[in-house]
Formats: structure tokens, sequence, C-alpha cells
């Protein structure tokens, strides 16, 4: 159903500005995609093995890091599968599926892409197509060089085809591919930047960060295989006033921690709006 959620205060009216630090570290090997041949040989000097492509983390300077963009459609999942689950109304991207398949998010409550002149919760924080989200996902860089936080032994595993494509046994060849993922424990940092962020979307991203305490919420590549699930913990948040461009207030510690219980109560009366009738 369609829910009132607390929109933007005009997108074109800069009134608040916000910076959510965070940090977030694995319980399992991590493994990102899509990386250049140098890199791979490096990493496999490294660790004195030679690895196909596509089995290395991506690497900036000497830190592993991890795209926004891939931290924000991971926040942007979640948060549309929790909000379909309640009964909001909030649209699906289109993704290539077969027409059964289609049907069922049809029928889950989804529906299709949001007009820019109207946006579902999600849209209106994340963006739609022609129209800029409100949430900005930087980079995320490991707090220890490369060369620290590499598994220092390689993972041998049966490669199949849906998990990475590089990875396909080549002909004459063994199925078995080398990973060289970052090890568990390793910790990342970034942040979140946002305009005019409401209380609910603060509380949707709380959210997140709970979930991600037991485990549920998974980064990169392998994930059917065991990586990618990490911790996510919120440090700071500071609301800056627009303008003038000030600091007005910075959320540490027991005050922080009050305020995303505030906001996360907040973004639990959103999704049970969705269940009235
Ligand atoms: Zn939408």
């Amino acid at each position: 159903m369609k829910v009132e959620f607390e929109g933007m205060e005009g997108f074109h009216r800069l009134k608040s500005l916000w910076k959510i630090e965070y940090r977030m570290v694995f319980m399992e090997p991590f493994l990102t995609r899509g990386v250049s041949d140098e890199l791979v040989e490096g990493i496999g000097n490294l660790i004195h093995r030679r690895l196909p492509k596509d089995a290395v983390p991506l690497v900036m300077g000497d830190r592993a890091v991890l795209t926004g963009n891939a931290v924000k459609g991971v926040f942007r999942h979640i948060i549309s599968a929790q909000l379909t689950q309640a009964g909001v109304d909030v649209c699906f991207q289109k993704v290539k599926v077969s027409p059964g398949a289609s049907q069922r998010i049809e029928e889950m409550g989804r529906v299709n892409a949001c007009q820019p002149d109207n946006p579902c919760f999600v849209c209106a924080w994340f963006g739609t197509s022609g129209r800029q989200g409100a949430l900005h996902f930087s980079f995320l860089k490991s707090t220890k060089s490369i060369n620290e936080i590499l598994v220092g032994e390689p993972i041998p595993m049966v490669a199949l085809a849906e998990d990475l494509n590089a990875l396909v046994a080549k002909k004459g060849r063994g199925a078995f591919a080398l990973l060289a993922p970052v090890k568990e424990n390793t910790e990342f940092r970034g942040w979140i930047t946002g305009e005019n962020l409401s209380m609910e979307i603060l509380g949707a991203i709380k959210e997140i960060a709970d979930m991600s305490e037991k485990g549920f919420v998974r980064f990169g590549g392998l994930k059917t295989r065991g990586f990618g699930s990490a911790r996510i913990e919120i440090l700071k948040i500071e609301k800056f006033n627009a303008a003038p461009f000030k600091l007005e207030k910075s959320y540490e510690g027991s005050e922080l921690k009050s305020f995303l219980e505030a906001c996360q109560r907040k973004y639990h009366l959103l999704l049970s709006r969705g269940r009235k009738p």
C-alpha cells in the first residue's frame, strides 16, 4: 500500500547536511570483482602464486577498497525488501527476470520504477533514473595495508559459472580455482553523506547495522560460498546547517546511540503503517 513518509524538504532547498562515519569489519573472507591484470599479478606475487583474474580484492594505493556503489546497492536492496515485506509500496529496479519470476515480484507487492516527481521512500533517498538521490556513499578503505590483510594461503575452490565468470575452468585445466580474498576481521572505514535526511532514513541505516551484527549483510563476490558478511558500526553522525554552512550537532557515544534508537523507532513506525488495512 501507498504509505506516507517524511519527505525531503524540497529537492532544491538545502536545509541540512549529514555525515555518517562508519566502520565495516568482515566476519568472513571478502572478495571484490573486476580488477586489472597488473593487480592480479601484483597480489599473486605477494603470496607467491599465479592467480586467475577476479580472484583478488580491489586495491587502491596499498589499501583494499570497496566501492561506494557496492555498499549503496546492498543498502538499497535490504531497505526495499524490508519495506515490501512490511506492505509499504516501493518500486523495484528493472532486472533481467523470466516472465514467471517477474510475475512473482509483482505479486509480492512491488510496483514499477517511480516517476522522478513522485518517488517512493527508496527512490527519494537512493535516487531514481532522472533524479539523483540524497545519499552518497564513499569508497571504503581497509585500515591496514593489503599485505597485512590478504589471506596467507589462497583458498582453492571448485569454480562455478554463476560465482565468478573468469574462474570457470578452462579447457584442459582442473576445475579448481585459487582465490586470494581479504581475510576475516579486516576493518574498512568510510562514510555516507546525505542531504536533508529524515529520522526515518537514518533509522533504516541503523536497522541495516543491526542486521549486520548477526551476519545478514554481505558484500562482494561469492556470497553463496560463505564470503562477504560484515559487521557495520556507525561511529559518528554530524549534522550541519546548510546556509550558512556550520556544524549544528555531532553525535557520538551514548548520545549517538540514543539518537539512532529514536530514528529507528520512527522507521519502525513507517514499517507498521504498511500493515494497516
Ligand atoms: Zn521508487
